[in-house]
């Protein structure tokens, strides 16, 4: 258990070094100088750990462990290890780390599995880069089409194939994967939340992932001179972006039942100190455990829209992602506690209000997802902090798991 932990924060200290704001948080952009520096070290521990690495044509990696029967689904462990700007060292990584750690204790008690292991890295959960998140995931699932992925671009209007190629990758190779070589999916993530802290439980076994959607609004209005522009005579697309915001916290709360809307980016064209505003465009983010509120307030957000528009403001919405709340598969639910509970690891159920690769994985396979404590309920930050001795808790908990979907038998 101790060498596990070494392990452990061992990856978790190399990997939080390849960020692009050093002192400042893990800045890891998918396709980035700090994704490939990630990249190498995550494929050459699953190579050290006895695991045949291939990445397909998104860049997504996979560490396989060979089973006995032929042809047989693979059960995948991982996450992804991309970052959100100035965020934490365990959002995605930890998964990561959980998957190669299965293995590797799969290597040190020589075990032959029947159905093959796979560990899974993934790029792009967070959108940080292209936007949308999840792209991994999506990506071999096949919700992300190969020509939407080559439409994508990045802030400075860079296609996700040009990015690739930089840092070495070849967005020629396969994308989507064939669901009859998917057994099961296991996900390892960080709560990103005070519960499990809160009530000194140190794993969470998920029952529920929250729906959510993501939308981006254009408000196109008129630009002109600061100082000569009487005030009736404007159309100022900030401005009728920020009364549009400012109403958002109260059509979430009205619809009650944890319900979070947010606006976490905001674009203003020409952005000059001395011009109105012509162009304000700005994502929104809806969340909520059930699917009729999502839809109640994606209602109450389009007739706002319509309420503003006119008098020379126009505005444009575009829904990026729409993932309907998911439950996680029950037998690897009871799997997962019943583990537990011969581990006399205390565990409770929790639902995640975050989304997460496992809820686009549970459409095509099995999924199972488990949450360790986040200090302070703190992610997205530099502070973000989980212990390792949680992690390596989680680890022997997927290990046993693991053996049992992967009917995995001792030499
Ligand atoms: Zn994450």
């Amino acid at each position: 258990m101790n060498s596990l932990i070494t392990r452990i924060e061992g990856h978790i200290d190399t990997l939080s070094k390849f960020t692009a704001t050093p002192g400042k948080g893990t800045t890891r952009l998918t396709y980035s100088k700090e994704d490939r520096l990630a990249r190498d070290y995550i494929k050459e521990k699953m190579k050290e750990y006895g695991l045949q690495v291939r990445e397909d044509g998104f860049g997504n990696i996979f560490g396989k462990l060979e089973g006995t029967l032929e042809d047989a689904p693979s059960v995948l462990i991982g996450s992804h290890f991309d970052s959100v700007p100035n965020g934490g060292s365990y959002d995605g990584p930890a998964g990561v780390i959980a998957g190669l750690e299965v293995a590797a204790l799969f290597a040190e008690n020589q075990l032959t599995p029947k159905y093959p292991l796979e560990v899974i890295a993934l790029i792009e959960e967070e959108g940080a880069r292209f936007s949308g998140g999840l792209m991994g995931s999506r990506g071999i699932t096949g919700l992300l089409s190969e020509e939407d992925f080559k439409n994508l671009r990045d802030k400075d209007g860079i296609s996700p194939e040009e990015a690739m190629v930089k840092i070495g990758l070849d967005p020629s190779l396969p994308k989507k994967r064939d669901f009859q070589t998917i057994k099961a999916f296991l996900e390892l993530h960080i709560e990103q939340g005070p519960i499990l802290e809160e009530k000194n439980i140190p794993l969470g076994v998920v029952e529920a992932i929250v729906g959510l959607t993501q939308f981006e609004i254009t408000v196109e209005g008129q630009a002109g001179h600061a100082g000569t522009t009487p005030m009736e005579r404007r159309s100022d697309a900030l401005v009728t972006a920020a009364k549009m915001i400012a109403q958002f916290p109260t059509l979430a709360i009205e619809e009650g039942d944890g319900t979070v809307m947010t606006t976490g980016q905001l674009h203003v064209y020409p952005n000059g100190a001395n011009v109105i505003p012509k162009t304000t465009v700005f994502t929104v983010d809806i969340r909520s455990s059930k699917e009729e509120h999502i839809q109640t307030v994606i209602r109450k957000m389009k007739d706002l829209i319509e309420s503003y528009n006119g008098d020379g403001i126009h505005i444009s919405a575009r829904q990026q992602l729409y993932m309907r709340p998911k439950t996680m598969n029950q037998d690897i639910l009871t799997l997962l506690k019943q583990t537990s509970s011969a581990l006399d690891l205390p565990y409770c159920s929790i639902n995640s209000g975050a989304g997460h690769d496992a809820m686009v994985l549970s459409d095509f396979t099995e999924v199972g997802m488990l949450f360790i404590p986040s200090k302070d309920g703190l992610s997205h930050c530099p502070e973000e902090w989980s212990d390792s001795r949680h992690l390596a808790n989680a680890v022997q908990v997927f290990y046993e798991t693991a053996k049992k979907l992967t009917e995995a038998e001792e030499k």
